[in-house]
């Protein structure tokens, strides 16, 4: 199987590494910057993207993740996985940065609090026959997506906590470019591995 690092610096690490052990992958926390050198994959978990950016560039793996994603290192975002993802961040945190090399800006906290999560079933025709079991918790929604991502997923624009234009269209949850996967929800969570199972296999080539 593909050596697939899990960024494991805060959040849901071992949920992801459960799901990637059990689909045959060989999984490698990634904690410092000699931990990046020669994956196949990297998946960024759910947490807080604010504390992940403080952590990674204090321990000095942020700018490894930079030049691997710039490199076309294929890398999946889950949640707070991917606003570091995101080009832009549209209310970071005090001096919040991104790794970036996604075509999207995304607003953190978009659909509300803690008590607003909420779960869905979404069609996702591209990574699953059935619909994909999605559960958002203090999820980013996607405000802008560049001309070359894809979008895999959208919910209706009612999900979002602020006003939002109907002619803005559904809000998208799941996005490609290129090698860069990301959704706002968290696969890892629910049982529901379609998601990885599509990274590992048609991302990760
Ligand atoms: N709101 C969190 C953040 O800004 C993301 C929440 C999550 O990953 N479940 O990073």
């Amino acid at each position: 199987g593909s050596l697939v690092g899990v960024f494991a610096l805060q959040g849901d690490v071992a949920e992801h590494v459960r799901v990637l052990t059990a689909l045959g992958a060989r999984v490698r926390p990634v904690r410092s910057a000699a931990d990046v050198a020669g994956l196949d994959g990297l998946v960024i978990p759910g947490g807080e993207s604010s504390v992940m950016d403080k952590l990674s560039r204090l321990l000095g793996v942020a700018s490894a993740v930079r030049q691997a994603i710039r490199e076309g290192l294929p890398v999946y975002g889950t949640c707070a996985g991917m606003i570091m993802l995101a080009e832009t961040i549209a209310n970071p945190i005090a001096g919040q940065q991104s790794f970036g090399g996604l075509d999207i800006t995304v607003q953190r906290n978009a659909f509300g609090g803690q008590v607003e999560s909420f779960e869905t079933a979404l069609e996702v025709p591209e990574v699953s026959g059935d619909p994909v079991h999605a559960v958002f918790i203090r999820a980013p929604a996607v405000l802008r997506a560049g001309p070359d991502v894809q979008v895999l997923a959208s919910v209706p624009t009612s999900r979002l906590e602020s006003e939002r234009p109907a002619e803005a269209g559904p809000v998208p949850v799941a996005v490609l470019q290129e090698s860069l996967l990301a959704t706002s929800f968290h696969p890892e969570v629910t049982g529901d591995w379609s998601f990885h199972r599509y990274f590992l296999e048609h991302v990760i080539r």
